[in-house]
Formats: structure tokens, C-alpha cells, sequence
């Protein structure tokens, strides 16, 4: 088992399958992107399937795959594939924003992925475009009902909550909870990266929504499971699906925090909010044993942060890398 310096056990890695996305949400990147990574800069999935095996070997035992969108990646299949073969991993997942998700979704059940995560943060299309640059809500949303076709369980709902712009939808996910087996989760806007619009005026807690929610109905706590992370689980009466939580801001969840981070070009993070890295990719490059690989991750553990410095007063500082880049 692998635990950092505050004897928090770490079994989760999460990994940045490419910096390129074909959506540009406003709280993500700016609408003319950002400066790409070359190709040959990106880890292989050679190199990936091999920093994962040593990591599942040292302690990890779940892996989510992101991005920037993890989908426009060729033959993400393949990896899939070949994480599910490294004895010990007990679980991978997916985050996606779904654009692409009709068409790969069989595919990606085929090589084992069973539950996913769709970021969807309105249920308009119009609005959908303001947010995220891209006239491709109704993909989305058919990528979601081909997921619920095929099986895919639990299917979460990444909702980021941003006052003035989708908080007068919180009601109608709410209700989509009821109807649908979707569990719907509100995640608090976080300052990350230079551009990402993030203001206080913008910012709306959790309890902000709960309150707003239990118009519909008072919300009782769902238990929690193994590999729940820090979502907050709760549900109306009678309703097919959840509602979650994620409040990285308004309550910070670092006592609990188990998760490492890969970059795309194969930086292992820390923390969300450091840009404190340590570069994989160099020694992986030029050939050092796995031994010292393992010890440069047990090493880059030990500089795991106690808790993050951000809370609403004074505002968040930003930390400098881009969401896309470290991949939520
Ligand atoms: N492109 C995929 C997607 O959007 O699902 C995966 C990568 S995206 C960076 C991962 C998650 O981070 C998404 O659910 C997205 O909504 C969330 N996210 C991105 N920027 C955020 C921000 N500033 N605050 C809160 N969540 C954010
Ligand atoms: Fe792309 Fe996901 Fe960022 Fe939106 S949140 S721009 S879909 S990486």
C-alpha cells in the first residue's frame, strides 16, 4: 500500500490522455484554445501502460482516464485493454464530454469501461454553445442515452455550478434525477489556469445548491461505496438516480485526498491546486530501471500537501496549468 506523508492512503491515479479537446468550455480554456503539445511530447500508451503497472504495483488499484477529451485519442481501446490486464488494478474509468461517446461507447464496454462520466453542464443546447463554443449538445445527450442503452452503471453527471450561467437549471437536473438513473453532480468552479474566467461573483457553493434543490424535496444521504471519491451523496424520495456534491472549495476534502495526476507529457501531480511536478517523462526516455522509477514516484508522494491553500477570503490564488491539461 502506498500512503504520503500524512499517512493518507493513495490508490488513485488519474490520467491525462491528451491536451486537446473539441469542446472549449469557458471555464476550461479560452475560446482560441491553447498552445498544444506535440505529438511526440505525449506519453505513448507503451509509456503509459508502463508507469501504470508500476503504480498499481506500488499501491494504486483505480484509474480514471481524462484529458483534455480522452475520446479524441486514437484507439483508446487498446489501453483500456491493456490497463485491465495488470494484475491489481480493481477499476478504470472514464471522464468525456461525451461529444464523441454515441459512436465509441460499445466499443468502450467491450474493453471493460462499465460506468462513465459525462461533463454536461446544461440541458439547452443554446446555452450549451455559449458554454462550451460547439453546437454539439444533442450529441451529447445521445451519447448519454446510448451509454444508458448499453449498460453503463452508475452513469454520473459532471454539472460545474456557475452562478449567472447554469444555476437556473439546478432545478431541472434535479428533476432529471428523479427521472433518469443518472447520478447528477454539481462541482464547484475552481480557479485553475491562467484564463478560466474564475471569479468570486461566479463561484456558487454546494450548500448554495443544496438549498435551491430541496425546493423539489428534502435530500437524504446515500451511503457511500469503496471509490466514491469526495462526491457527497444524496437523493430525493422515489428517485432513480443521485444527486452528488464536490466541493473542493467550499470544504476542502484533502484529509480524504488519495489521488496522484498525469499530464499528458507525463508530469505526476499532487495536487489540483500545485503546480508542484515531477517529470516522468525525461528518466522514462532515457531508460532508467523500474526500481528508480518507482522510487522517483515514492519520492514526488512524499511532497504531497497537507490540504490546499484555497478558501473564499482572501479569493483564490489561480494555479497556473490549465484544467485540460491536468485533466479535472
Ligand atoms: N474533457 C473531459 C470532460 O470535460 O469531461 C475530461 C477533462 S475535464 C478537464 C474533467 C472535468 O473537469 C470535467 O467534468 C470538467 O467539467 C471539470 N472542470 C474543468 N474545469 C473546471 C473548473 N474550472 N472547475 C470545476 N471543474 C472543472
Ligand atoms: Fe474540453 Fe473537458 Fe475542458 Fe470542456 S472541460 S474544454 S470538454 S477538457
Amino acid at each position: 500500500m502506498l500512503f504520503d506523508s500524512f499517512n493518507r492512503r493513495i490508490n488513485y491515479l488519474r490520467i491525462s490522455l491528451t491536451d486537446r479537446c473539441n469542446l472549449r468550455c469557458i471555464y476550461c480554456m479560452p475560446e482560441q484554445g491553447v498552445p498544444k503539445l506535440i505529438h511526440e511530447d505525449i506519453l505513448t500508451y507503451e509509456e503509459l501502460g508502463r508507469l501504470a503497472r508500476l503504480s498499481v504495483g506500488l499501491g494504486i488499484e483505480k484509474i480514471r482516464l481524462t484529458g483534455g477529451e480522452p475520446l479524441v485519442r486514437k484507439n483508446i481501446g487498446d489501453l483500456i485493454k491493456a490497463l485491465g490486464e495488470i494484475p491489481g488494478i480493481r477499476d478504470i474509468s472514464l471522464t468525456t464530454n461525451g461529444v464523441l461517446l454515441a459512436e465509441k461507447a460499445r466499443s468502450l464496454w467491450e474493453v471493460g469501461v462499465k460506468r462513465i462520466n459525462i461533463s454536461l453542464d446544461t440541458l439547452n443546447s443554446k446555452k450549451f454553445n455559449e458554454i462550451t463554443h460547439f453546437d454539439f449538445f444533442n450529441q451529447v445527450w445521445e451519447g448519454i442515452q446510448e451509454a444508458e442503452r448499453i449498460g453503463f452503471s452508475p452513469i454520473k453527471i459532471n454539472v460545474v455550478a456557475l452562478k449567472g450561467i447554469n444555476d437556473d437549471e439546478i432545478l431541472a437536473f434535479g428533476r432529471l434525477s428523479y427521472e433518469k438513473p443518472y447520478h447528477i453532480r454539481f462541482i464547484e468552479f475552481m480557479p485553475v489556469g491562467p484564463e478560466n474566467g474564475w471569479s468570486a461573483e461566479r463561484f456558487l457553493s454546494s450548500e448554495e445548491i443544496i438549498n435551491r434543490l430541496e425546493v423539489l424535496g428534502p435530500l437524504f444521504p446515500v451511503n457511500g461505496q469503496d471509490f466514491d471519491g469526495p462526491a457527497k451523496r444524496m437523493a430525493f424520495e422515489g428517485a432513480r438516480g443521485e444527486i452528488g456534491l464536490i466541493s473542493p472549495i467550499s470544504e476542502h476534502f484533502c484529509p480524504s485526498c488519495n489521488r496522484l495526476r498525469l499530464t499528458a507529457e507525463g508530469r505526476l501531480r499532487v495536487c489540483i491546486f500545485s503546480d508542484d511536478e515531477t517529470d516522468l517523462r525525461t528518466p522514462l526516455r532515457e531508460g532508467v530501471s523500474d526500481a528508480e522509477l518507482e522510487s522517483i514516484i515514492r519520492e514526488t508522494i512524499t511532497r504531497k500537501p497537507k490540504e490546499h491553500p484555497l478558501q473564499m477570503n482572501p479569493l483564490p490564488r489561480k494555479c497556473q496549468r490549465q484544467m485540460s491539461k491536468i485533466g479535472g
